[in-house]
């Protein structure tokens, strides 16, 4: 972690550098740089910093920050363009994606 000045100030997670909301776009570079090779480790990072954004704001009553919002802003952003961290859609096409009644009905007839 060496380098990185685009670091929250807490309680209210704004970035100390440039007053953002964190992560700020350069927090989110560093951290992309960061883990690199670990993606998951990233997440797990993110998911504590939520947690400890969360208490913070929730004891300044931030009610303004919707723990919704709060996810997309911690935890949305790492998975855009990155195909392994997608729900892969359901196909519906194939059998195993039916209800198995369905499935005994198709093989019965
Ligand atoms: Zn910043």
């Amino acid at each position: 972690m060496t380098g990185r000045s685009h670091t929250p100030i807490r309680p209210i997670w704004l970035c100390r550098t440039c007053g953002n909301p964190w992560p700020c776009g350069d927090a989110k570079l560093a951290l992309l740089a960061e883990y690199e090779r670990d993606r998951v480790s990233l997440f797990v990072y993110l998911a504590g910093q939520l947690g400890d954004a969360m208490d913070d704001l929730a004891k300044l009553r931030a009610d303004m920050l919707g723990s919704g919002e709060l996810f997309g802003r911690f935890l949305s952003w790492p998975s855009r363009g990155n195909h392994a961290y997608r729900v892969a859609p359901i196909d519906t096409r194939r059998d195993s994606a039916r209800p198995v009644a369905e499935r005994k009905e198709v093989s019965g007839s």
